[in-house]
């Protein structure tokens, strides 16, 4: 069976994705979980952190750890596999086309996340359908709906970040993001401490990263350093909207 160092760090991860479940009922009973496990530390400690949870927690529910396989050359779908096997985890790996379908469609001038994304997406939700399960769990964290709802004012021209849970447009998948009050450096720190084998998706973009969130990552760093609280008011800030003081016509009620 899956184990993990079970020191503090530990606690204060179960006790912040125990809340983010409870408060917004990420999971209910006899849920089937499609965990999406890049290999990447984020999704090393989703899945981990939710086993420990699944042992002692009120509702059953049961996990199935799933890997996209991008098809770039290089990515090592196996070690993931290994440690699934070794932790005991349900694993299933769906190679795709992806890294051929980017090369092909791809705006050159573009960084390419955006389109890979939803490619992904789309894999995920054909196979969460597949395999019966009726959630899916994603690894963004506190730091990623942050920098989503900035890049979404500062480029996007829209109002809005990552929800906790989420029904899919084509209403066939419901998304939940149990790790939306876990920090990045606390999935850095749980997976290095624990030797998770970090598998990178040898993808030739990440060689450009997206210099937008990298700004936008840099700018909260070093709000950050002025006044501690600015990730928790930003935070606080997604519960706490005034429609009111918006200019939203929609949200408007008479
Ligand atoms: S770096 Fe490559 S694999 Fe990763 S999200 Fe971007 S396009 Fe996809």
């Amino acid at each position: 069976m899956a184990a993990v160092i079970e020191n503090g760090l530990f606690r204060v991860l179960r006790n912040r994705v125990g809340r983010a479940i409870q408060e917004f009922q990420l999971l209910e009973e006899g849920d089937r979980v499609l965990v999406a496990l890049s290999g990447g530390k984020d999704s090393w400690t989703l899945l981990h952190v939710l086993d420990a949870l699944r042992r002692r927690a009120p509702v059953r529910y049961e996990l199935v750890a799933a890997t996209i396989d991008p098809g770039f050359p290089g990515f090592d779908a196996d070690a993931i596999a290994a440690h699934c096997t070794e932790a005991g985890f349900a694993f299933v790996c769906e190679r795709t086309e992806m890294s051929e379908i980017l090369r092909v469609k791809a705006d050159p001038r573009k960084n390419p996340c955006a389109l890979c994304a939803r490619l992904r997406r789309g894999a995920l939700y054909n196979l969460a359908e597949r395999l019966g399960c009726t959630k899916i769990a994603l690894g963004h964290h506190l730091d990623d709906v942050l920098e989503t709802l900035l890049l979404n004012q500062f480029y996007g021209g829209t109002l809005g970040a990552m929800a906790p849970k989420l029904l899919s447009d084509d209403r066939r998948n419901t998304v939940i993001r149990p790790l939306v009050y876990v920090d990045e450096k606390q999935t850095a720190s749980f997976a290095r401490r624990n030797g998770f084998p970090l598998v990178a998706c040898s993808c030739p973009a990440t060689a450009r990263p997206d210099g937008k969130r990298v700004r936008v990552k840099a700018l909260v760093a070093a709000l950050e350093r002025e006044d501690r609280r600015i990730k928790r008011s930003l935070l606080r800030s997604l519960s706490n909207v005034q429609p009111r003081h918006l200019m939203d016509r929609r949200l408007w009620v008479d």
